[in-house]
């Protein structure tokens, strides 16, 4: 078998020579080697364990080398390791099946692509062709990948640079869902859900919408956690336009938020779900695109005018099978609820002690703390156009000693999401409170100074 014998140094080096370091200016680009990870831990090349405090991009929800899906790669690799999609395999119709039983009912056809992205440019063609109307609504502070439509759907500053290109893409946005910080003004409950009414008035003055997509809790973009009458509001707000509404789930499925999906959270049935990263706890790059038959009926007697080489890869597919049967055997939906309600509280002690956190929020193993520069503007520490600008960040800064004590989280400009494997036991959920608790003084000093 291959075997690359490099130094850690040569690693590094050839990868920065050799590569791009995505979302960032090139300067300053010092990847980490990682050699090895299991369970709950990542291990660099010199041999130091950082629990995965974030299960990477939010994603190695099984933990890392589980060895059930591990095995199930293997497998499909000496079984069948590609056909053409316009042929068919039995992992695909298994896997389809075992879809219909953990999905949100009535999502009953699926789209297997190799990525949430590629997911939702399926989504984004579906929702337009099945319709006949060309725009989409999606909101600030949102990320629905890299690729030309869902960035041009991205709320959130990663568009900004793409902008010429996404101009003109028939995307609009909408506030987004945050209480904590109105984006207008209003105050919960009181307000009435005055960002979905908002919404509402964009598709009634907008002709030709085809779909509004959200990601039911916001991810990267700080956990954004909606009060419980938004998603069924919206739900019904498309419903009345003739408007499909798409949940981006990549992020916010499997299990995540302590439901399957999040949308279970509230009961909502979308009319397309897609998601990725989770169902194959992101071993193998899998997307899914799910829609209702409603929709699907359209493709009838009409072209499905879409296809990848990749779609329907059986490597991608036997391990996503693999994952689902874990996730059972383990009831880490369930898991993933009882270990949030034992973390959420910890993470919420840490605004006492910190002027620096604004607002601690989540649900299950999926959370956000967020860095304020004072508590009545509620100012972030940063702003994103700092991030843009490559300036350095509070939060990076954080981040690099909760790097040297140990714990491995993502930062966002400023907040943190935290979001460990479904697998994480308590004393690793201990060791990364005291973790976080410690490395904030960093953060407390920007505030002050
Ligand atoms: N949608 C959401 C909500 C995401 O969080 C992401 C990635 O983080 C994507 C879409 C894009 O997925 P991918 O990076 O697999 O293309």
């Amino acid at each position: 078998s291959p075997n690359p014998a490099l130094s850690t140094q040569e690693v590094v080096d050839l990868t920065r020579r050799l590569n791009y370091g995505t979302w960032r200016y090139q300067r300053d680009w010092n990847p980490l080697h990682i050699a090895d990870a299991e369970g709950c831990y990542i291990i660099d090349g010199n041999g130091k364990r950082y629990l995965d405090l974030s299960a990477q991009l939010m994603c190695v929800n099984l933990g890392h080398k589980n060895p059930v899906v591990v095995e199930s790669i293997a497998e499909q690799a000496r079984r069948l390791p590609y056909i053409a999609p316009g042929h068919t395999t039995e992992v695909r119709a298994q896997l389809s099946r075992m879809l219909l039983d953990v999905m949100p009912e009535g999502l009953t056809k699926f789209f297997f692509a190799t990525s949430g992205t590629e997911a939702n440019e399926a989504a984004f063609k579906i929702a337009r062709l099945s319709t006949g109307k060309s725009k989409i609504i999606s909101r600030y502070r949102s990320y629905h990948g890299a690729t030309m439509a869902s960035m041009g759907a991205t709320g959130d500053p990663r568009r900004w640079p793409a902008e010429p290109s996404v101009k003109g893409q028939g995307f609009l946005f909408a506030p987004e869902v945050n209480c904590y910080k109105c984006p207008i003004k209003h105050t919960y409950p009181q307000c009435g859900i005055a960002c979905a009414d908002y919404l509402e008035h964009m598709i009634e003055n907008e002709s030709d919408v085809a779909a509004v997509i959200v990601e039911p809790v916001v991810g990267t973009n700080g956990v954004l956690v909606p009060p419980a009458e938004y998603l069924p509001k919206l739900l019904e707000i498309c419903r009345r336009h003739n408007v499909l509404l798409i949940a981006d789930e990549v992020m916010s499925g499997w299990g995540r938020t302590g439901s399957w999906f999040a949308v279970d959270n509230w009961g909502v049935k979308p009319d397309i779900l897609v998601t990725a990263k989770g169902i194959t706890s992101a071993y193998v790059p899998l997307g899914v695109c799910a829609t209702t038959a409603k929709v699907a009926a359209h493709f009838d007697d009409h072209l499905f005018a879409h296809g990848h080489t990749y779609e329907a890869h059986p490597i991608t597919l036997y391990p996503a099978i693999a994952t689902i049967q874990e996730m059972q055997r383990l009831d880490l939906v369930n898991r993933a609820r009882s270990m949030g309600e034992y973390l959420g509280p910890k993470l919420r002690a840490l605004k006492d002690r910190h002027p620096s956190i604004g607002e601690v929020r989540g649900l299950g193993l999926f959370w956000a703390v967020e860095l304020v520069k004072d508590h009545v503007s509620k100012a972030p520490l940063n702003t994103r156009q700092e991030k843009m600008d490559g300036k350095p960040l509070v939060v990076d800064r954080v981040a690099a000693d909760m790097m040297k004590r140990g714990v491995s989280v993502v930062a966002w400009i400023s907040h943190f999401v935290i979001a460990p494997p479904l697998i994480v036991e308590k004393a690793d959920l201990d060791f990364a409170v005291e973790v976080l608790d410690a490395s904030l003084s960093i953060a407390d000093e920007a505030v002050a100074g």
